[in-house]
């Protein structure tokens, strides 16, 4: 069996869950959060228990409540909503999406269409296509962008959701750059570090594994991403929530496992994982070499500020 190395939580992630915490220990329960703060089941279900309540929507939480906002980042009407609501934001939207939507905001003053590369029902492109939804056609696949009809050929731009697949990115960027040559965009695409990374490791991976597993929720998108590269590679590979989710007859014929996560995902899901292997005899677990991520993210400002003091004991 191997094990990818980078895998599973980005510096993103740990930022959104820890403000949470924090959000938590600053103003106690409940604390409001507005969707899954990372798309993790197991991830939100562990907070819940601490006290957040997850709610669809600003309008979903009370009047007044604290309201932290997920790393997927929102369309600017969810702030002004909440502010009419009296509610205390907390934006734990990652940094790397917020640049996003500044580059969103940026070409749609310059006048620019904005071909927004991703998933159409994706949050984090619902909220940077809320930035200039007037300005902006989300581009879901390489046929999107052949049909691409903005209305100034000459001013066209575009940006990209940060957790796509690098090789459908590619070929979407390809075709947009042929029909338009004028395009702008970013100096490189914004499809972010620990995405590249965690699809990097799992393409060194493929040559010496039958299978791959990836820990991660369904609705992960980054995490759906390296189910897609073993896949287009010939590489039969699953999206498992955690250890229960696997089922023995996949490995019929298998000789060598490969083990990933997402994002979003807890290691301890993936230490679940491997204690699975161990039970039905699997010894040789090698842990693979790869980039060493040491990207920190600084908390929301709204928390920098130490945690309330605990009650006195009587
Ligand atoms: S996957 Fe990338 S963009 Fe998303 S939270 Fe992590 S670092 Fe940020």
């Amino acid at each position: 069996m191997l094990l990818a190395s980078p895998r599973g939580f980005c510096a993103g992630v740990e930022r959104a869950v820890e403000t949470v915490e924090r959000a938590l220990a600053l103003h106690g329960a409940p604390v409001y959060v507005r969707k899954q703060i990372v798309h993790n089941v197991h991830v939100v279900r562990d907070l819940e228990q601490r006290g957040a309540v997850f709610v669809e929507s600003e309008q979903d939480a009370p009047v007044g409540a604290v309201l932290v906002l997920s790393a997927h980042g929102v369309a600017p009407s969810v702030h002004e909503n909440a502010q009419r609501r009296s509610q205390r934001t907390i934006d734990a939207t990652c940094p790397l999406v917020s640049k996003v939507h500044a580059e969103a905001r940026s070409y749609a003053a310059g006048g620019f269409t904005i071909a927004l590369v991703g998933h159409e029902e994706h949050e984090e492109v619902v909220g940077t296509r809320g930035e200039a939804p007037e300005a902006t056609v989300v581009i879901g696949s390489v046929a999107a962008a052949e049909a691409f009809t903005p209305a100034d050929r000459a001013k066209v731009a575009y940006v990209t959701q940060t957790t796509l697949s690098m090789d459908e990115t590619a070929e979407i960027l390809a075709v947009l750059r042929r029909r338009f040559p004028a395009i702008v965009g970013p100096p490189k695409d914004d499809i972010c570090y620990a995405t590249t990374n965690r699809q990097n490791a799992v393409k060194e991976m493929l040559p010496l594994i039958d299978l791959l597993l990836v820990v991660g929720s369904g609705n992960s998108s980054n995490s759906n991403r390296l189910v897609d590269v073993a896949l287009g590679a010939g590489v039969p590979a699953h999206l498992i929530e955690d250890a229960g989710c696997i089922d023995e007859a996949w490995l019929d014929g298998i000789e060598t496992v490969g083990l990933t996560s997402g994002a979003s995902a807890p290691e301890r899901l993936v230490t679940g994982v491997l204690r699975w292997f161990r039970e039905r005899g699997v010894e040789q677990i090698e842990r693979l070499d790869g980039v060493v991520e040491d990207i920190e993210f600084r908390l929301p400002s709204e928390l920098r500020q130490p945690a309330r003091p605990a009650p006195a004991a009587v």
